[in-house]
């Protein structure tokens, strides 16, 4: 059976993306999702399917370096990739996704953002509407680029059981 990926993360830290996105507006904020990935074994079961679980414990705010266009224009630096990485480590968590805005534009992926993606990782998308955060979306380019899927966003209760 098909198994959907499914990103699971607090409202507390689906709250500090949009706040992201809305203290950058009305240019784009990004950042890191750091967390654990569920190829260890971690599945979460949802009608009794079950799914591989990705969840994000913390993030890694970045800078926006694109100065020339950065209200619509997203990029993860080499330079940004090792601060993340180095981030989670210390956390004993591993960079699984990063995470942008896109001011007064809908929360998908658009053909830069698609072209610019890597294989495995996250990508989450908060539209930010007149300052406003609203949708949230996640994405996910297939291994061999042909697909950039949406991936289901389980925000979880802050006094729910880990
Ligand atoms: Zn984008």
């Amino acid at each position: 059976m098909a198994t959907a990926p499914t990103l699971k993360m607090t409202a507390e830290i689906a709250q500090q993306i949009r706040q992201h996105g809305a203290e950058t507006y009305p240019h784009e904020c990004c950042g890191a999702l750091l967390g654990r990935d569920g190829a260890d074994g971690d599945v979460a079961t949802a009608g009794g399917v079950q799914l591989p679980l990705r969840e994000v414990k913390g993030l890694y705010p970045l800078t926006n370096r694109r100065e020339d266009s950065p209200h619509n224009r997203f990029s993860v630096t080499a330079e940004d990739v090792r601060d993340a990485e180095k981030a989670a480590r210390e956390k004993k968590l591993e960079v699984v996704g990063w995470y942008h805005s896109h001011p007064d534009h809908p929360a998908r992926p658009s053909e830069y953002d698609r072209e610019h993606a890597w294989p495995w990782y996250s990508y989450v998308i908060v539209s930010v509407a007149n300052g406003k955060p609203a949708e949230m979306t996640s994405w996910r380019l297939s291994d061999d680029r042909s697909e950039y899927a949406c991936e289901e966003i389980a925000i979880r209760d802050r006094a729910a059981k880990l």
